[in-house]
């Protein structure tokens, strides 16, 4: 069975850190990796207007700042198809009778989209098209016959649901769709990155990003205001790592060279959680270090950005050309779906057929 990756974001916003470790920087190695057949990446406008109904042009400039951030991270589009949700009709039409195996209860029990309800104050007015986006992803990953999937931890309910959607649908109509694998970051810190607001997840909706394409004073500010440990006031104070976001930020970026490089007083960050934890360690220091690291990580990527920024026809044509491939592919997949639901009647002799049969030629 041949290897292919489908994944993807929301245009809400330009792309940020906890994208960057929780699926971005991911998807780039296993891009590179050579081992998929086939890669797609897909900028989520659909589901993006499922909570930005009000807000059309939000959701359309953010599609060029999601394709810039994508390219300037290192997904290569002469490897990865990058296109837009909205462009592939066929993806609606699969989300339409996906919608007849799944009970409106188990979406109720989806533990991301309950929080996602909550976060929004959406409680007595749900839109049903955001209720329902789950089972739209279903049909995002399926279409393509996706093997694997890279995403972050919030994640795991919308591929638990899919891989229901597809035992369920295959067992009904034969086999068709592919039950995809979820691929979760290995270090944890990346699984969910939290806010710089200590807030639990960084999400474009909270605003406690920093953004991938951030100015450099803009992410020294963001890091210097970080949240640490509220009681650790005085420098000779011990300190607790525990929900101390600059940790966890350390955790998810930092390795040995960075210490060599910028704190050369310490080997590694055992070494400097443990003086922390002892006290006689300010937060300053820490977030400078943290400071150096991110910069360092940021600038090539801004960097590139800026090209691309200046060769905006050579992205528009990107995601032309990545809408067409998109489509071919899916429409493959919804004519087996359809035809395995019996609802082809035109594509070949069969009904005409069946009909002779029933009533005579
Ligand atoms: P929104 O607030 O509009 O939902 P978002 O910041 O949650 O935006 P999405 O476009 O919903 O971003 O998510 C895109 C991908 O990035 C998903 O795979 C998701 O798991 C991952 N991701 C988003 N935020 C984080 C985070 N803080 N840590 C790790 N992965 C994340
Ligand atoms: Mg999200």
């Amino acid at each position: 069975m041949p290897r292919i990756i489908l994944t993807g974001d929301r245009p809400t916003g330009r792309l940020h850190i906890g994208h960057y470790v929780g699926s971005l920087r991911p998807r780039v190695q296993l891009q590179n990796s050579g081992e998929f057949d086939k890669i797609l990446i897909m900028i989520a406008d659909a589901q993006a207007l499922t909570d930005n109904a009000d807000h059309p042009e939000k959701v359309r400039q953010n599609i060029m700042e999601v394709a810039l951030d994508y390219l300037s991270v290192g997904i290569d589009p002469k490897i990865a198809t990058i296109f837009i949700q909205s462009q592939i009709a066929e993806l609606t039409e699969l989300t339409f009778y996906y919608m007849n195996l799944v009970t409106v209860s188990r979406v109720q029990r989806n533990p991301t989209v309950k929080a996602e309800i909550q976060m929004r104050n959406f409680e007595a007015s749900i839109p049903v098209g955001f209720f329902t986006y789950p089972i739209s992803q279903a049909s995002d990953i399926t279409a393509f016959k996706a093997t694997d999937v890279p995403v972050g931890e919030d994640q795991k309910p919308m591929l638990e649901q899919t891989s229901e959607i597809v035992h369920k649908f295959n067992s009904i109509y034969g086999d068709v769709l592919v039950d995809p694998n979820i691929i979760l970051p290995k270090n944890d810190a990346c699984l969910r990155l939290p806010g710089t607001d200590g807030k639990a997840k960084m999400s474009k909706s909270l605003g406690n990003c920093i953004y991938l394409s951030d100015s450099e004073a803009d992410i020294k500010a963001k890091v210097m205001s970080m949240f640490t440990d509220p009681n650790h006031l005085k420098v000779s104070d011990p300190g607790n790592l525990d929900g101390n976001t600059v940790f966890t930020y350390l955790d998810a970026f930092c390795n040995d060279e960075h210490f060599e490089k910028y704190l050369p007083e310490y080997k590694n960050l055992d070494e400097l959680k443990a003086h922390y934890q002892r006290g006689g360690l300010g937060d300053m220091k820490v977030k400078k270090f943290l400071n150096s690291i991110i910069q360092a990580e940021l600038e090539p990527i801004r960097n590139r950005r800026k090209e691309f920024e200046g060769n905006i026809d050579y992205v528009y044509n990107i995601l032309k050309e990545g809408c067409a491939k998109a489509r071919d592919i899916a429409s493959q997949t919804l004519k087996e779906v359809k035809s395995a639901m019996k609802l082809n009647f035109f594509d070949n002799s069969e009904y005409l057929d069946e009909l002779h049969k029933r009533f005579g030629k």
